[in-house]
């Protein structure tokens, strides 16, 4: 991008660059363009407009306006030059857009296939895209926006009788940054400062920190080893370094940061934290993103849409749980935040880690080549062991509330003992379906290929009271949800197809196993946590603060629990249904499930008392829990490394997906054998492209929805990619043509 150095020095584009390339969010594979050209000089002549790239501009867009950014500025616009039109204005108070950003956007784009202001955009808080009011801008009196007319001398201004001199979002959203409390609260940690890093920790740092310029560090180290501790040891050194210097951490889930966020508060008192993540309101997101842009923020924390924040003086990223599949984003332009993130690093010459108990086989794989350099930390900080695991076998067993007595003993025990248990299960509601003895009905959405889940409608009750069993709460209430549309219905009183009064709940989530633990353990403070907690503000801090607190006895919930919680007093982990992961369709289940268990069971046993974790398995012979029971994930990533080479599966090849949906099953499909055709005629085979055969998706029905799939495999990344732009040119011709998308690397096939 060095268009930017050329047009720099010039307060006004060159003569002879009259027009700019401009960036703005349409679909562009559907559109088959991704820039647009757009006149700098203003209308009837008016003096030249002083564009840069970089600039944030606004632009008319069929009838309506829209923000753009200037990724180029050319001589000869790419269509008819009489049909160009011109820049409105240029948004002067918005931050220039850095060089390294614009790299990355391009590069987004080319690797995913999609148009550079689809990632780009997107990328900006919503306060900040949206175009000013066109009356506020002919106003005159807008600070920051200056439009060709009123550049040309002495344009008069005076038109708008009252000019009020309104504010933009900008410098609203950079006031509500400097009135937010101002750093250097001090908290105990700050008051403690850091410990001494061990000495294992300390060998990592130094090969860190003696590498100068790009490389990938892959931090393998095993839960409770101190990872964290590492990253901001690492962080204190690059921000003392440079006094500009930014650092970037990301995390995959928004529940883990409140925590870190204190936690960098507290070790960084001089700074001020910028958290970037979706469910920040729109005000405080466009603050703290935008004084990370500006650089007014140094350290920067976020979930995966922050990896595409364009800050000026990235020194230092970190990818903290990076297998976590949520990295991945699942609609609009479907990037990973994690390999983003490593193509950022590489872009700008700086430093990354990614750091997991369990590295995602694709990092394992590139660290097995060579390409990644491998840090361990194997020893729990102050030498706490990792739980002894064990498979209980349920078969045979008199269940009470289908758990085995070893469990329902096991959980009593630890309780007694005034230690914690948690038990797991992967599914949130009360039971995942509903179902009719008498006929075989069954609980299905009316819009999707799934089940409607059943869910007790209940209030949040503060934890840290003893529970009181379902029998002492009066009756529940239930509703059918379905997880994927969310329509909601009420409980049928009797079955919709013979009538039959009796509908039986089968299996179980975490609701239901609150209930049952509730039964079990009378008098006992049970607390869960999973998806439907959390909807509720501050809920899930409270969960987790009386977990800490010791406050409960017994924790409840989904992968909410597992990730990064340092529970002191847990010493016991149950993990319930965990079978359906280990023979699923999808080759990466198996792989995700190992990570997860080794992720709840990293919970325990944290402040060095003997732990304990339970898997309730019909196949405790499965290969994958003698591997867990080892702690040994290299174990278990190299034998899977080994059958996805015999199968040929992903890290060894590349694939992409493309997609299809439409209300009738037979238009999407269809669509998919005309991709197939084309595919055939212009030679995939060719460039080493191997086209499955069409197929409708595993949950082909979603929203009312038809959706079927197509997936394209290669070895080689580079003519997969090459075959996939040409693929789509011709594609974009076709019609009719139902709704589609290209998924590079898919992660649900
Ligand atoms: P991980 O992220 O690897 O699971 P954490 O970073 O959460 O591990 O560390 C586990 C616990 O050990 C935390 O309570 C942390 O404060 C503590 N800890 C980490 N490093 C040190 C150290 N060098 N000295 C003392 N305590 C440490
Ligand atoms: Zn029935
Ligand atoms: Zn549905």
């Amino acid at each position: 991008m060095n268009a930017h150095a050329d047009a720099g020095d010039a307060e006004a584009a060159p003569a002879d660059l009259r027009f700019a390339r401009v960036a703005i969010d349409v679909p562009a594979a559907q559109l088959g363009a991704s820039l647009f050209d757009y006149a700098v000089a203003g209308h009837g002549g008016d003096g030249p407009l002083a564009v840069r790239v970089g600039d944030w501009v606004v632009v008319p867009w069929g009838r309506t306006r829209r923000v753009g950014l200037v990724i180029a500025l050319c001589d000869r616009p790419e269509v008819d030059p009489a049909r160009v039109r011109a820049i409105e204005c240029v948004l002067d108070d918005a931050p220039p857009l850095p060089p390294a950003w614009l790299d990355l956007v391009a590069f987004a784009a080319r690797y995913y296939h999609r148009g550079v202001g689809e990632v780009a955009l997107p990328a900006i808080p919503k306060l900040l895209r949206a175009a000013p009011s066109a009356a506020r801008r002919a106003g005159g009196a807008t600070r920051g926006v200056r439009s060709s007319a009123e550049r040309a001398s002495g344009a008069p201004r005076a038109r708008v009788s009252a000019p009020r001199a309104r504010v933009s979002a900008f410098t609203r959203a950079r006031a509500r940054w400097e009135a937010q409390a101002a750093p250097g609260a001090s908290s105990p940690e700050a008051v403690r400062g850091a410990p001494p890093l061990t000495p294992a920790q300390r060998s990592v740092l130094a090969g860190w920190s003696a590498a100068a310029g790009h490389a990938v560090h892959l931090l393998h180290g095993i839960t409770g080893s101190g990872k964290t501790e590492v990253y901001l040891h690492w962080f204190a050194g690059v921000l003392e370094a440079d006094p500009d210097a930014q650092v970037l951490l990301l995390v995959p889930e928004i529940a883990l940061t409140p925590q870190l966020h204190a936690q960098l508060a507290a070790r960084f008192p001089h700074e001020r934290v910028a958290l970037l993540h979706s469910e920040m309101a729109d005000g405080e997101r466009a603050a703290h993103w935008l004084a990370a842009v500006e650089g007014r923020a140094r350290v920067v924390l976020g979930t995966r849409l922050a990896v595409l924040a364009p800050l000026p003086a990235l020194a230092a990223i970190v990818v903290d749980e990076e297998h976590d599949a949520s990295y991945k984003q699942q609609d609009g332009v479907r990037y990973s935040a994690r390999d983003l993130a490593i193509a950022a690093a590489a872009q700008r010459g700086i430093p990354i880690v990614l750091g997991s108990a369990t590295p995602s086989l694709e990092s394992w794989f590139a660290a097995r080549r060579g390409r990644y350099r491998v840090h361990a930390l194997h020893e729990r900080i102050g030498g706490a062991a990792l739980p002894v695991v064990e498979c209980v076998d349920p078969r045979g067993e008199k269940l009470r509330h289908s758990l085995a007595p070893r469990v329902v003993e096991a959980i009593d025990a630890t309780i007694s003992r005034g230690e914690q248990a948690l038990v797991f299960v992967n599914r949130r509601g009360y039971a995942p379906v509903l179902a009719c003895s008498a006929c075989g009905w069954l609980s299905r959405c009316a819009n999707c290929s799934a089940y409607r889940v059943l869910h007790r409608i209940d209030r949040f009750v503060r934890p840290g009271e003893a529970t009181p069993p379902r029998s002492a709460r009066g009756p529940a209430r239930y509703r059918l949800v379905c997880h994927h549309c969310a329509a909601e219905q009420p409980v049928p009183r009797t079955c919709p197809d013979c009538g039959n009064v009796d509908l039986e709940a089968l299996g179980r989530g975490t609701q239901r196993l609150e209930e049952a633990l509730a039964e079990l353990f009378p008098g006992r403070r049970i607390a869960r946590l999973d998806r439907d907690v959390a909807r509720r503000r501050g809920a899930a801090q409270q969960v987790l603060d009386a977990a800490h607190a010791g406050e409960v006895d017994l924790l409840v919930g989904t992968q909410m629990l597992a990730k990064g919680h340092d529970f002191r007093r847990l010493t016991l982990v149950v993990a319930l249904d965990v079978d359906a992961g280990l023979y699923a369709a999808d080759f990466r289940a198996p792989e995700r499930l190992f990570a997860t268990l080794m992720q709840v069971a990293g919970r325990a046993g944290r402040s060095g008392r003997a732990s304990r974790m339970l898997v309730q398995t019909r196949f405790p012979g499965h290969p994958l829990f003698a591997f867990l029971a080892r702690h040994d994930y290299a174990g278990f990533a190299d034998r899977l490394l080994a059958e996805r080479r015999e199968t040929g599966l992903p890290p060894y090849r590349h694939q992409a997906m493309l997609r299809a949906e439409a209300p009738q099953l037979a238009d999407a499909v269809g669509f998919l054998e005309t991709a197939r055709t084309l595919a055939a005629e212009l030679d995939a085979a060719g460039y080493g492209v191997r086209v499955f055969d069409v197929v409708p998706m595993s949950m082909s029905r979603l929203q009312g929805r038809e959706r079927a799939q197509l997936l394209v495999e290669a070895d080689r990344r580079a003519p997969l990619h090459r075959f996939l732009s040409t693929w789509i040119d011709a594609l974009r011709v076709r019609t009719p043509r139902p709704a589609w998308q290209l998924d590079i690397d898919p992660l649900e096939i």
